[in-house]
């Protein structure tokens, strides 16, 4: 198998080669680049698996890089993990509207910017049923979301839920350990004779994990920027 190749993108050497260590040390080709503009030269000449992309650099923005990578046929595949400053929820908010996988806040711990980069490459790898499929489990079956019938099966039981709880389960189940916004969950929901606003979906949730009984802790909350659906239930404290 070829090595899974890495480009990451951060004007403070010190940190770019802190981050290069770790990535080697799991066995990825890695290269450091400093500008947003050098990077992206190089994504588009030689498109990597994988950007670890800070946000605040000198010429072309990080934000910047990313939505013309996933403007561009060649580059719009690969997954990119931001890196993010302390406080800057509405920075990974648009980054995540404009296609960013996940992110990480500086100052980060290397393994916690490493477990999320290697989560992004699998999830890349383990392609989740796409919308629209017809019938799918999570957590290990404990879930099934029924989309023929319109319906979540908890622990093999039927569980009543509105068409908006139904959508938003169905949205954040689909790509579990992804972190969705309030706006693109809205975008998705809306149209199936649903009105839903930023204002309601906290309480639309709080039904819906009330329905979900011992799965409850599947949506989560992820503070100042949306929801997400976890990858795995850790047992409850
Ligand atoms: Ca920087």
């Amino acid at each position: 198998m070829a090595t899974t190749r890495v480009l990451i993108v951060e004007d403070e050497p010190d940190i770019a080669e802190l981050v290069k260590f770790h990535c080697e040390r799991e066995g990825l080709d890695a290269q450091t680049v400093p500008s947003g503009r050098l990077a992206l030269d190089m994504v588009r000449k030689d498109p990597p698996e994988l950007v670890i992309l800070d946000l605040m650099l000198p010429d072309v923005g990080g934000l910047d890089v990313c939505r013309r990578m996933k403007q561009w046929p060649e580059t719009k595949d690969v997954s990119v993990v931001m890196v993010t400053a302390k406080g800057e929820e509405s920075d990974v908010v648009a980054g995540l509207e404009i296609g960013a996988d996940d992110y990480v806040v500086k100052p980060f711990s290397p393994k916690i910017l490493m477990a999320r980069v290697k989560a992004v490459l699998r999830r890349a790898v383990e392609l989740p049923p796409q919308e629209g499929s017809d019938r799918y489990s999570r957590l290990e079956g404990a879930l099934v979301v029924d989309n023929d019938r319109h319906v979540v099966i908890v622990h093999g039981k039927q569980v009543d839920l509105t068409v908006t709880e139904y959508g938003i389960l169905n949205h954040l189940a689909q790509r579990p350990g992804f972190v969705r916004t309030r706006d693109q969950i809205i975008a998705a929901v809306h149209g199936r004779n649903v009105v839903l606003s930023s204002r309601t979906i906290d309480v639309h949730v709080t039904a819906l994990r009330k329905k979900l009984g011992d799965l409850a802790g599947c949506v989560e909350t992820v503070r100042g920027i949306g929801y997400r659906f976890a990858e795995s239930l850790v047992a409850a404290e």
